[in-house]
């Protein structure tokens, strides 16, 4: 049995419908990082999961017993917040200790737990320092001892490095994803961060608007988004759209993107068109899609435009180029594209390339 499950969870404010019938199983030891826009519902989610906000309707579980009924502090969860909320007067020390204390526990084993605490967190040197003498870095290893030191039954996460710089971040989002492995504690992560949550998570539910668009491990939701809005939301370059028309009859089929650019579709493709009895089509291309095409290459799959504009990435370079009327993105080996480039040849991967309904959005194939 799933240690945490929500059933049609739903919360209204007033008239606005802040979650929609949320369905999720997380399973013991899984770490699940609710990811979307800014007022997808993520936070509300979360806040409703710890007990902080009441449910409007639906039921949340752990362990097969309803939690609907249980204050927050009953729950066995321990959360870490975007801005730590330490206590300013109080130590390091005093800060990892305080729910221990407040739960009558042993002075002398609270010492031992803090001890172990601070070693896991190399925050052994820190213990007598108050929390504004700490930099943004140390204060979330704080927070995040804070939480550990509960031992609870389930972990959640309020965006806990968004007030850390870039580089910081990335070496704290290893360092959480390392502890919980060896602690085997199940958590939830919240962010609007889809790096975050590609490189986290166990699995990944994608909000919009307070509905779950898809639910599934990072690499299912990168090779097959549900619908352009996940497609386009997760995947760094992001991947580009571009409208198409479907031409040509008898299994045979064309993408024309306007301006010459026609792309020959494989049949299973083709297929998939027809059952979906669309002729125009919304193309999502990611830059690993498109590249530099070699003399062999087919004319069905290649295109040709100038070059826009290049990102060197180091191991890879990112090149605009133009497809039809939009921009799209090609990755090329470093230094073999460069801007104001003319009518170079690239080539479509038209195996990989996703088909969305232009209306709907919704995958095609
Ligand atoms: P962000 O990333 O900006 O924090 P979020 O995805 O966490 O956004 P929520 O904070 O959960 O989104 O908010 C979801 C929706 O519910 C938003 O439309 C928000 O305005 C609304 N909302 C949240 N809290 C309240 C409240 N207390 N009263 C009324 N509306 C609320």
């Amino acid at each position: 049995m799933a240690e945490l499950t929500l059933r049609t969870v739903e919360k209204r404010f007033g008239n606005v419908q802040a979650v929609k019938a949320v369905d999720l199983d997380v399973e013991h030891g899984e770490f699940i990082v609710l990811v979307g826009p800014s007022g997808c519902g993520k936070s509300t989610l979360l806040r409703m999961i710890a007990g902080l906000e009441e449910i409007s309707s639906g039921e949340i579980m752990l362990d097969g017993r309803s939690l609907n009924a249980v204050a927050p502090r009953d729950r066995d969860m321990a959360m870490v917040f975007q801005d730590y909320a330490l206590y300013p007067h109080m130590t390091v020390a005093e800060n990892l200790g305080f729910a221990l204390k407040m739960r009558d526990m042993a002075a002398a084993a609270i010492e031992e737990k803090v001890h172990a605490v601070a070693r896991m967190l190399e925050l052994d040197a820190l213990l007598e320092r108050k929390p504004k003498a700490l930099s943004g870095g140390q204060r979330q290893r704080v927070a995040l001892g804070r939480a550990l030191i509960r031992d609870p039954k389930v972990f959640l996460f309020d965006e806990p490095l968004s007030n850390l710089d870039a580089k910081l971040r990335v070496g704290m989002r290893m360092e959480i994803r390392k502890l919980q492995v060896a602690l085997g504690t199940t958590s939830i992560y919240v962010t609007h961060d889809q790096i975050e949550a590609m490189t986290m998570a166990d699995r990944i539910v994608v909000l919009k608007l307070g509905e779950v668009q898809q639910i599934g491990t990072p690499i299912d939701i990168y090779q097959r988004p549900v619908n352009s809005f996940v497609g386009t939301f997760i995947g760094s370059p992001p991947m580009s759209l571009v409208p198409a028309r479907r031409r040509g009859e008898n299994g045979e089929a064309v993408l024309a993107f306007g301006r010459g650019h026609d792309i020959r579709l494989p049949p299973e493709r083709v297929e998939a068109l027809t059952r979906a009895g669309v002729d125009q089509v919304e193309v999502g291309l990611r830059a690993e899609h498109i590249s530099l095409a070699e003399p062999g290459d087919a004319d069905g799959a290649a295109f040709t435009s100038d070059v826009i504009l290049v990102e060197e990435h180091g191991a890879d370079s990112i090149a605009v180029v133009t497809l039809g009327e939009r921009e799209v993105m090609a990755r090329v080996k470093p230094g073999a594209a460069h801007v104001g480039d003319k009518a170079r040849r690239f080539r479509l991967d038209v195996d990989a390339l996703h088909l969305f309904h232009p209306e709907t959005g919704r995958r095609l194939v």
